[in-house]
């Protein structure tokens, strides 16, 4: 059993990361310890971020700790937001607020092909970083739909899927196709290969 500190401050994701470590079995996930300074996220990848994620909350802890840096990219705007995807609409920016200035600038736009990215990093006290990503490719609507979800998922509908986007689906259903669904099951695959579990 591997017991990793979640040095995700977002609840959304901290919530699907427990999910889905859960499905996947053998860890034992611990919230992030409340009064912790945040970090910050002024790396140029999701990679970078992750990494400065779990590095920050495991030096602070003095456990394994595991990050998600996660975003959407979208082809028309040569990959934008990207790792701006939650302060898109400005610092602080709430969810309604980003999704609203990115289904304007796509306003007319045919091309609506776009991506989720999540790189997750896990951090342990000897020094030793394990980094992956997963990606979900698929589009931006062109309205809302759905009433589960977080972030960008009432406008994102993966290729993979039935045509329903991933506030539209099961917490089941989205973390099966999911850019963070993924990243974990080959950060499991990256903690077997490096005899961490
Ligand atoms: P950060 O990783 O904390 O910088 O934030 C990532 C941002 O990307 C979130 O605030 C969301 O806006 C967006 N995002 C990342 N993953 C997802 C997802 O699974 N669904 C919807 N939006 C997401």
């Amino acid at each position: 059993m591997l017991t990793l500190v979640c040095a995700t401050a977002n609840a959304h994701k901290a919530r699907e990361l427990e999910e889905i470590l859960r499905s996947l079995g053998s860890f034992t996930l611990l919230p992030r310890p409340a009064g912790l300074a945040s970090v910050e996220e002024d790396g140029s990848t999701f990679e970078d971020n992750a990494i400065l994620k779990a590095s920050a909350v495991c030096t602070a802890t003095k456990s394994a700790s595991i990050a998600d840096d996660s975003g959407i990219e979208v082809d028309a705007l040569n990959g934008r937001p990207g790792v701006f995807s939650a302060r898109y609409a400005g610092e602080g920016a709430s969810d309604a607020a980003n999704r609203q200035k990115l289904l304007e600038e796509l306003e007319g736009v045919v091309d609506r092909s776009a991506r989720f990215v999540a790189a997750v990093a896990v951090a342990f006290p000897d020094g030793v970083i394990l980094v992956v990503e997963g990606i979900v490719e698929g589009s931006v609507a062109e309205v809302d739909s759905g009433e589960g979800g977080f972030g960008y998922d009432s406008i994102f509908i993966p290729r993979e899927g039935d045509g329903r986007s991933f506030a539209a689906m099961s917490a089941l259903e989205k973390n099966e196709l999911s850019h963070r669904g993924r990243a974990l099951a080959s950060m499991v695959e990256a903690l077997a290969h490096a005899g961490r579990r």
